[in-house]
């Protein structure tokens, strides 16, 4: 029994990692009594999407696939769940009217529907990285004039955002990003160059998605978190610091100015920093994993190796750059992702990748509208793209 109105929910990217593990943490936190469900989004799996929509009793269910629009509504004939498909139905998943937003799709995609969910005032839960990557300052500020919040979701930004207390900011002298430093972290570059996607994914402790597996890899999902820290918590790039840490217990710390050091401890299971991001400014009863100290023994640190992983590198360099860098960043490196997954190119073609589309675009200066970080984003794919080209012809 929990004495709130329930919050009126809607999950983008219900069907992914976070957004399996979104559903589970609503269930532990009392079901339909704490959080009523307006909409569950997916892509390909209209199976699992329609299972979903009829357990949580959303009202609209929606597929980022056209083709898919006609399976979805079979599967929910007779349920009293509207269906909608592609860029219009997730706008219309955008406009239905919700307290709380889980923003949960992967990549560049869930830009547009969490921006004109933020817009409408919801409290964004945001796990969906690449929008703040990309849009920045000019999300956050969506967020802050529609009325809503901006809550993290990935683990790093919940640690910080949870070790920072509000009237200490101007005393927060760092921000140290934990990484597990990923499937390669002790491998050398020459071992790297010929892993497949398949080597690449599997994650030593955490369970998640293709793309930020294999960012995890590469080091080019840390890469986009040092550029979500600065948007999110508005320090100085010289601020951020990312600290290699095997088990993946710390979660990230805030250094002040006596020397303190404020962290957030958990085992690595997202579903602490979703509960923390729905059920906030509470503190859930969440069913995961205890620590348990005599058993760790011990937590390891070491610096991080901007020679084997350059993506730390580039994102350093996107942050002094600033403007519309990150979008760059993030769109070169996007498509990159799928073609080292389909083959194309060798793993560590990635961050040359995206070095060099940054480095062709690095006049793009502010980004003053919306427009301005959708054309640098599509000039950022369509190099990047030609480059991949170039280097299959070349092979
Ligand atoms: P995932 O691949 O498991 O799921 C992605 C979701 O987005 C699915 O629901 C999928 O159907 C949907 N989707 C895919 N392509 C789409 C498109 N073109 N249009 C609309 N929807 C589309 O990914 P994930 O691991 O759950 O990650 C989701 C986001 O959360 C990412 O931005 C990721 O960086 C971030 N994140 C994930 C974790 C994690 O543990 N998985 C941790 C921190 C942050
Ligand atoms: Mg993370």
């Amino acid at each position: 029994a929990r004495e709130r109105a329930p919050r009126r929910l809607s999950i983008f990217g219900s069907t992914g990692s976070i957004g399996q593990n979104t559903l589970d943490v609503i269930e532990q936190l009392g079901g339909r009594d704490g959080y009523e469900i307006s909409v569950v989004t997916g892509n390909e799996n209209v199976q699992l999407l329609a299972q979903q929509a009829k357990s949580a009793g959303a009202k609209l269910a929606v597929t980022a696939s056209e083709d898919k629009y006609h399976s979805l509504k079979d599967e929910l004939s007779g349920s009293g769940i509207a269906v909608a498909a592609g860029v219009s139905g997730l706008a219309e998943a955008a406009d239905l009217d919700a307290d709380w937003v889980m923003a949960a799709i992967v990549g560049t995609a869930g830009l547009a529907p969490t921006l004109a969910a933020a817009r409408k005032g919801a409290t964004i839960a945001l796990a969906n990285k690449e929008c703040l990557v990309s849009a920045g300052d000019l999300f956050v500020d969506a967020v802050a004039k529609g009325g809503g919040r901006l809550i993290p979701v990935d683990s790093e930004h919940s640690a910080i955002f949870q070790s920072l207390d509000e009237d200490q900011r101007h005393a927060v002298e760092r921000i140290i990003l934990t990484a597990s430093g990923g499937p390669f972290r002790t491998w050398s570059r020459a071992d790297m160059a010929n892993v497949t996607a398949a080597t690449a994914r599997a994650h030593p402790n955490w369970s998640m998605g293709l793309k930020i597996s294999v960012g995890s890899a590469s080091m080019f999902n840390k890469a986009l978190e040092m550029i979500e820290a600065k948007h999110l918590f508005g320090v100085r790039p010289d601020q951020i610091e990312v600290i290699v840490h095997p088990q993946s217990i710390v979660h990230s710390m805030v250094g002040y100015t006596d020397g303190s050091i404020i962290a957030q401890l958990g085992s690595p299971d997202m579903r602490t920093a979703i509960g923390y991001a729905l059920d906030y400014p509470r503190r859930p009863t969440l069913n995961v994993e205890r620590l348990d100290f005599a058993k760790l023994s011990r937590l390891d640190f070491e610096a991080p190796d901007e020679e084997r992983f350059p993506a730390l590198r580039l994102a350093r360099t996107a942050l002094e750059r600033g403007g519309l860098q990150g979008a760059v960043m993030n769109a070169a490196e996007e498509i990159a992702f799928h073609a080292f997954v389909e083959e194309r190119i060798g793993f560590l073609m990635m961050a040359d990748i995206a070095e060099a589309v940054m480095d062709k675009m690095i006049k793009t200066g502010e980004a003053r509208t919306m427009d301005d970080v959708f054309a640098a984003d599509a000039e950022a794919r369509r190099l990047a793209a030609e480059l991949i080209a170039l280097s299959e012809k070349a092979a």
